[in-house]
């Protein structure tokens, strides 16, 4: 085990608890109530840093090539991740298009890229200052990351579509479809205590060496 590094409340039953980091492999339980309180995921920091690669990777054809072509009646057109943005700014639906461009574009982007940013600090064994903030600025982005909720949209206006029109799907959507499955898995593997002690432990070693 780990030295002890502080105190924690259990979520469950709110018994005070030292908190430990416990090995890779080992898991932590609540002693009153049996909650697993921790389990440090086998090469989060590898596993986080590769998959916001392909995340960043993968941004730019989902938002850059055709997710959808639509022919209605020999006129054809294609649809963009933007182009959803641009019709509801037309439409005069400024605020609805702007909450679109924040969770499906802007968000997510700084997402990847925050988490790019430390798990890459982490991997090379780099000190930065900023890395607390970074964490904490990427846990207030989880909740407003919502690729899932337009890929549910472009579902239903492609069913209701397919009656009228014929539709081709374009690379654009693939791309974003992968990019939607990377960031759940992004969120999902990372082992936040892990990331934090090791945040620490850089801190740490960057104040012994000054
Ligand atoms: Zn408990």
């Amino acid at each position: 085990m780990n030295p002890i590094t502080a105190y924690e409340a259990c979520p469950e039953c709110d018994l005070l608890l030292n908190s430990v980091l416990p090995k890779i492999g080992e898991k932590a339980h609540c002693p009153r109530c049996g909650l697993r309180l921790s389990r440090p995921s086998k090469q989060s920091v590898e596993r986080t840093f590769a998959l916001s690669i392909a995340g960043f990777i993968l941004f730019f054809p989902a938002n850059l090539l055709p997710m959808v072509g639509i022919t209605i009646m020999g006129n054809a057109n294609t649809g963009l991740l933007f182009s959803g943005v641009v019709a509801l700014f037309n439409d005069g639906m400024v605020v609805v298009a702007i909450v679109v461009f924040l969770a499906s574009i802007l968000f997510p982007l700084v997402h990847i890229v925050l988490s790019l940013l430390i798990s890459g600090h982490l991997y090379f064994n780099r000190s930065n200052c900023y890395l607390a903030h970074w964490m904490r600025w990427m846990h207030h982005l989880d909740e407003w990351v919502m690729l899932e909720v337009y890929m549910l949209s472009i579902i239903v206006a492609c069913v209701k579509l397919m009656s009228l029109a014929q539709l081709k799907f374009g690379w654009g959507l693939y791309a974003f479809i992968a990019l939607i499955i990377i960031t759940t898995l992004l969120t999902s593997g990372l082992d936040n205590e892990l990331f934090w002690q090791r945040i620490e432990q850089l801190r740490n070693r960057n104040n012994n060496a000054s």
